[in-house]
């Protein structure tokens, strides 16, 4: 099979855009084929939309309202059932949305019965190398123009003027929210919606200018205060500019203007606004992974400190005692030398999932190394976290990860409210609180007190 083509440039930052603002991506794939369905789930995916599979017409019917698709995809053959039939049901109930069929006959046979039942369009699969390459195209032209490209925040008092803009604005694929006076705008803009840019007049109705709406987002302390801003004017003048620029405006645009200068500065700075959200989701996502344990999904040692200075510094602020829980399994290596380091791994990973599956939302349960895992539990009385321990304890006893027999020493300990130690020395005792359990006689849970 052919390797997915990929989407041009402008096509693959509208596929960000919406997977960027959790806009709907779903392609709703109706295929009984194994084969077929693996294929196509995979392309589908690789040009960054979601998949859903139907197997049969009424799943299909169920989906289309559940998982709110933007593209149908479909076999000749449903569960027997015609596409034909199938496409003319979808179209009663008013959907508009593109529906691609593929089939393995020759396709001028039913395209013209096709069209007309509304589907948009049919592929043969019968020549499989190159489906990938016009299934991409199919999608280039029929899906992507029907998506969003960006949110617009338009501030301009002249009604000529806007009716001009919103249009040109709407043809290039843009959302256009539209106000008046900066006041409104500002009250739009921190409602919870992300403008991918704001186009902002300078004299505007209303007490405010657009200068004051430049200065109000960059003055924002979230994300936001990001958010660019080009600005029109009717007054060419350095000075105008320098204030414009000072405020905080990316770009700006002196009235009356041609319409593509103001097509490229609005492409070009929602592109950059798109191409920095990338990089921060990129960012969080790499963040993600270097404080993830792989193997159990934990935190690891370095997302712990890192998480638990933070909530320490918090509790210390509010007042809080916290407590943390040290587990080391016992005789660990037994289980490794007796059932191999495979066994030993699903041993760690099934403790893992326990120990997240008995915290809170405000503890942290971390894999420390090896067998070693610790929960950080937020506003614990020494009470709480010996019971809390003693639950946990009992979980891992009754666990039976691979039918396994495995036990747990708990050593805890608890941070008094206001008491200043720093989480590494608070480490250190609960792990000497571990050793007292191991010395114990193992399975069962020790206190040491944090003084
Ligand atoms: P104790 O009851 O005294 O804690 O005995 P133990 O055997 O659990 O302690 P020990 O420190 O001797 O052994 C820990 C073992 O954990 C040794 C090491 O092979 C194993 N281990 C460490 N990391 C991993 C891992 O990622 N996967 C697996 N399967 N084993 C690991
Ligand atoms: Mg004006
Ligand atoms: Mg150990
Ligand atoms: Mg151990």
């Amino acid at each position: 099979m052919d390797k997915p083509t990929q989407l041009n440039q402008s096509t693959q930052s509208a596929l960000d855009i919406i997977r960027g603002r959790g806009q709907a991506n779903t392609v709703l794939l109706v295929e009984q084929g194994r084969l077929s369905q693996a294929f196509l789930s995979r392309l589908f995916q690789s040009l960054g939309f979601e998949v859903v599979v139907a197997k049969t017409i009424d799943m299909a019917m169920q989906q289309l309202q559940k998982a709110d698709p933007i593209l149908i995809c479909m076999n000749r053959y449903i569960d027997g059932t015609d596409a034909i039939v199938f496409a003319c049901k979808i179209r009663a109930t008013g959907c508009k949305i593109p529906l691609l069929l593929l089939t393995a006959d020759k396709t001028d046979q039913i395209r013209t019965k096709a069209l007309k039942v509304g589907i948009t369009e049919v592929l043969s699969k019968e020549n499989v190398s190159g489906l990938a390459a016009r299934v991409t195209k199919f999608v280039q032209d029929h899906v992507l123009p029907n998506l969003a490209r960006g949110h617009v925040l338009y501030v301009e008092d002249s009604r000529t003027q806007s009716i001009v803009v919103i249009k040109l604005l709407k043809s290039m694929a843009l959302i256009v929210d539209h106000t008046t006076t900066a006041e409104d705008a500002i009250e739009l803009f921190d409602k919870n919606i992300n403008y991918d840019l704001v186009i902002t007049d300078v004299l505007l109705k209303g007490q405010q200018s657009g200068l004051a709406l430049i200065s109000h987002i960059r003055g924002l302390t979230n994300e936001k205060s990001l958010t660019p801003v080009l600005a029109l004017t009717g007054f060419d003048q350095a000075s105008r500019r320098i204030e414009l620029f000072r405020a905080g405006t990316n770009d700006y645009i002196v009235k009356p203007f041609i319409r593509e200068e103001l097509v490229v500065r609005v492409t070009n700075l929602i592109s950059n606004k798109l191409l920095m959200d990338e990089v921060n989701r990129q960012q969080k996502l790499l963040h993600e992974m270097a404080i993830t344990d792989q193997l159990t999904g934990c935190h690891n040692r370095h997302g712990f400190v890192e998480i638990s200075e933070k909530y320490l510094a918090d509790a210390r602020r509010r007042k809080e005692e916290v407590s943390l829980l040290m587990l080391d399994l016992d005789f660990f290596k037994d289980i490794n030398d007796t059932w191999g380091h495979d066994q030993g791994d699903l041993v760690l990973r099934d403790v893992g999932r326990a120990l997240r599956d008995s915290c809170r939302g405000g503890d942290i349960v971390s894999r420390m190394g090896g067998e070693e895992f610790v929960v950080f539990l937020s506003n614990c009385s020494k009470h709480d976290a010996m019971a809390m321990g003693q639950r946990i304890r009992k979980t891992i006893e009754n666990l039976r990860p691979g039918d396994l027999d495995i036990t747990t020493s708990v050593g805890v300990t608890t941070i008094p409210a206001e008491h200043a130690i720093d989480i590494d020395d608070a480490l250190a005792i609960a792990d000497k609180a571990v050793y007292r359990a191991k010395k114990r006689g193992r399975n069962c849970v020790s206190f040491k007190a944090c003084l």
